[in-house]
């Protein structure tokens, strides 16, 4: 056989890109402008266990977690309007549903897709399953709050500070203890550390009643 390895214009050639994906042992995900995946490779199918067939064409939210799509919708959102990821590009942990219904907890970095001209057009996605030492322990500690308590697995957590920067007065890690539910005064402020915590990347926090027992704590 032989391998067109190149076009005219001196990149891979269509067949050779094709099978340069399918031999990464990373899953692989291109996304277009509007969210639509274009290229899931061989790793992604072991991974997250959707077929090519299932995914391509299909809004990347079927991997996204119900509770996480805001957050997404709104970063990818700014970052094609600004053409940049608001990020460093480092690796983030998040969590992603999986065709069996079960989730699976992965590291994950992004990186924008520029045509020949700069424009972004979508989004890479590169990941590979947490690795065994950082396999998160569900250790959660309690915060408790007078209308809402918050619990916090530390192993989840990838510092991106994104709660504190959206709820300061609830989340400060200049004190001891760094989560303070009781500064969530009102039904208002609850609702705001609700959502402030349902919008966190990597489930590291929930939501817990304050009548819901200590046992319940991955509950919500
Ligand atoms: S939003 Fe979640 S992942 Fe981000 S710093 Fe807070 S607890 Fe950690």
């Amino acid at each position: 056989m032989v391998v067109t390895w190149d076009g005219a214009d001196g990149v891979l050639s269509g067949e050779v890109a094709g099978w340069a994906l399918d031999s990464a042992t990373d899953a692989i995900i291109v996304i277009d402008g509007e969210g639509l995946v274009r290229a899931w490779n061989r790793a992604c199918v072991d991974l997250f266990g959707f077929t090519k067939e299932y995914a391509v064409g299909r809004d990347v939210d079927f991997m996204i977690p119900p509770r996480l799509r805001d957050g997404h919708h709104r970063g990818f959102t700014s970052a094609m309007e600004r053409g940049a990821l608001a990020s460093d590009g480092a690796a983030r942990r998040t969590k992603s549903l999986r065709a069996d219904g079960g989730t699976v907890y992965i590291d994950m970095t992004f990186a924008m897709l520029h045509d020949d001209r700069g424009t972004a057009i979508g989004a890479v996605a590169v990941a590979r399953p947490a690795s065994d030492r950082d396999t998160p322990t569900h250790g959660r500690k309690r915060y408790r709050g007078q209308l809402v308590d918050v619990t916090f697995d530390s192993a989840l957590c990838n510092h991106n500070g994104q709660c504190v920067r959206n709820m300061p007065e609830v989340f400060d890690t200049s004190k001891r203890p760094w989560i303070n539910p009781e500064a969530a005064e009102s039904p208002a402020d609850a609702e705001r550390l609700r959502t402030t915590v349902f919008n966190c990347p990597t489930g590291a926090l929930q939501i817990l009643a304050p009548d819901a027992p200590d046992d319940d704590a991955s509950a919500g």
